[in-house]
């Protein structure tokens, strides 16, 4: 019997006992830093030559690991292993493969802050953001295993006298899962664990900044009891094997979180049909968002600069579902962006391993270069308030930045950043609002802060995203209870942690058994 779906508590860091466990947790952590991870194929491991090696943003001296790099030939061995193992796995029960991830989801939680503990070493996560990064991990293998045993029987459809229909779900074949740095434990997991659990065999391509913790997650697997084969684990570059793989005649699908110009490279690679490929690729993908906070005139104040400042800067404003526009009613304008600022003042930045410091690094030499640039375009755009300073000579770190007076077409105002930057926008009328929350060319986060019934109706209809929050901050969705994944250019319209996720990764049969 499966007991009913419920989300991961997160840790209540204000006992003094889950302190302290937390502590103990990145202190063996730490001991465990700069081992070396292979490539894992067929459950054998490969060292190679050339090297990715991972480092902590916010002590850019610190080495987590060094992990080998696959390159074409072992992408190439990766997916005949996969095409192999394919044959078996499809076939096991699904019910089996559940087990495995409730197994999975047994063995992280027992070792919950170890993990959380790698997000903040390796993502530069304050505490509470890898806490949840890991309660999600566990969530999604806990909801996608339910939702197979769930559809393992298929869908209702009818007969007729003398002839018996059914309607089930069988799996696509070998997936390629290319995952991002921001959630290198929840997302990675997810996307993985709904094509596992499909029946289909994956190879796993992380995030080149945050492989380790992608390592750890195949050593649980393993304990599970997944299968060799079934999980393969190939870290590389994106041109080299990214390509290849999408390219590959026997690629099925392809799985992909990360940014729009990638995603959309994918999306347009993958639908080129190569010699020896008798099916057309699927690409799920989900890449980005210019996600806004409205602020109505008659809206709790308080309430509104709260969720404007934690939406913006929780884990600096590194998710796609970040904040980075607030389009305030004229009439409080001045007010909220006063109470912003006066909170964003209080902001402690600093290494992630204390649990004082609110904000951490972001994530590499890259993205700092190009949030401080964008903070000079803001700071020509708009006014900038708060912030505007970064300081990467130890890591990564940048203040959290409000640039106020912005215009509604300004490039902060369109472009997605991924960093602790929030631009301020002030609209005449509940209209105006909508219009300039809609004009993006994304549509993936939103909230509204409002006590005016009529606008959350409109806005209900209106406001056009996959995640619309009320009254709240419009990041932090929980798996099986805010499905997540947006419209538009934040894309392929599917829905993480949802019940039509694990559709993705099967096709439909129909059979018709004539009496
Ligand atoms: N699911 C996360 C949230 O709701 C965001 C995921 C992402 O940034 O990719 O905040």
């Amino acid at each position: 019997m499966t007991i009913i779906y419920k989300h991961e508590p997160f840790t209540d860091f204000s006992i003094e006992k889950n302190k302290q466990d937390f502590e103990q947790a990145l202190v063996f952590v730490q001991s465990e830093l700069g081992k070396e991870y292979p490539v894992i194929i067929g459950g054998e491991r490969f060292k190679t030559e050339e090297q990715i090696l991972s480092f902590n943003p916010a002590v850019k001296k610190e080495v987590i690991g060094t992990v080998s790099k696959a390159n074409q030939e072992l992408a190439e061995k990766a997916m005949q292993t996969a095409l192999t193992s394919f044959k078996s796995w499809s076939n096991q029960d699904p019910e089996e493969r559940a087990t495995v991830l409730f197994r999975a989801a047994a063995i992280i939680r027992r070792r919950k802050h170890e993990f959380s503990s790698y997000l903040v070493k390796e993502a530069g996560k304050p505490w509470n953001e890898a806490d949840a990064d890991t309660a999600e991990a566990i969530d999604f293998l806990e909801y996608y295993a339910r939702q197979m045993i769930e559809l393992s029987s298929g869908k209702e459809v009818q007969s007729r006298t003398g002839e018996i229909n059914k309607y089930t779900y069988i799996p696509l074949g070998v997936g390629v899962i290319i995952s991002p740095f921001n959630f290198p434990l929840a997302i990675m997991a997810g996307t993985a664990a709904a094509a596992i659990v499909a029946g289909n065999t994956i190879l796993l391509k992380p995030a080149n900044t945050t492989p380790v913790i992608a390592a750890k997650f195949v050593e649980v697997l393993e304990e599970a009891g997944l299968p060799a084969g079934v999980m393969n684990y190939i870290p590389g570059s994106g041109s080299e094997i990214g390509d290849y793989l999408v390219d590959h005649p026997k690629t099925r699908f392809v799985s992909f979180t990360g940014s729009r110009e990638v995603g959309c490279r994918i999306y347009e690679r993958a639908a080129k049909v190569h010699p020896g490929q008798n099916w057309l690729k699927r690409v799920i993908a989900e890449m980005g968002g210019k996600d806004t906070v409205v602020v109505d005139c008659d809206a709790d104040l308080d309430l509104a600069a709260i969720s404007i400042v934690k939406s913006a800067f929780g884990y600096s404003g590194q998710k796609c579902s970040a904040g980075s526009r607030a389009v305030v009613h004229q009439d409080v304008y001045d007010e909220v962006l006063e109470k912003a600022v006066a909170l964003t003042k209080e902001l402690t930045i600093g290494n992630p391993a204390r649990l004082s410091h609110y904000m951490g690094p972001v994530i590499d030499q890259a993205s700092y270069k190009k949030i401080m640039k964008y903070i000079e375009i803001g700071k020509e755009e708009g006014k900038l308030r708060i912030g505007g300073e970064g300081d990467d000579s130890k890591g990564y770190f940048i203040q959290p930045t409000i640039i106020a007076d912005l215009d509604e077409n300004a490039r902060l105002m369109q472009e997605e950043i991924f960093g602790p930057v929030v631009g301020f926008c002030k609209a005449r009328d509940f209209d105006h609002m909508l219009e300039i929350a809609n004009n993006t060319d994304y549509g993936l986060t939103g909230a509204l802060i409002s006590n005016n019934r009529h606008h959350i109706q409109r806005a209900k209809k209106e406001f056009h995203v996959g995640n619309l929050y009320f009254n709240r901050v419009c990041t932090g969705a929980i798996v099986g209870y805010q499905p997540f994944g947006g419209f538009n250019m934040s894309g392929t319209d599917s829905k993480a942690g949802g019940p039509d996720y694990l559709i993705l990764h099967m096709q439909a049969k129909t059979t018709s058994e004539t009496l």
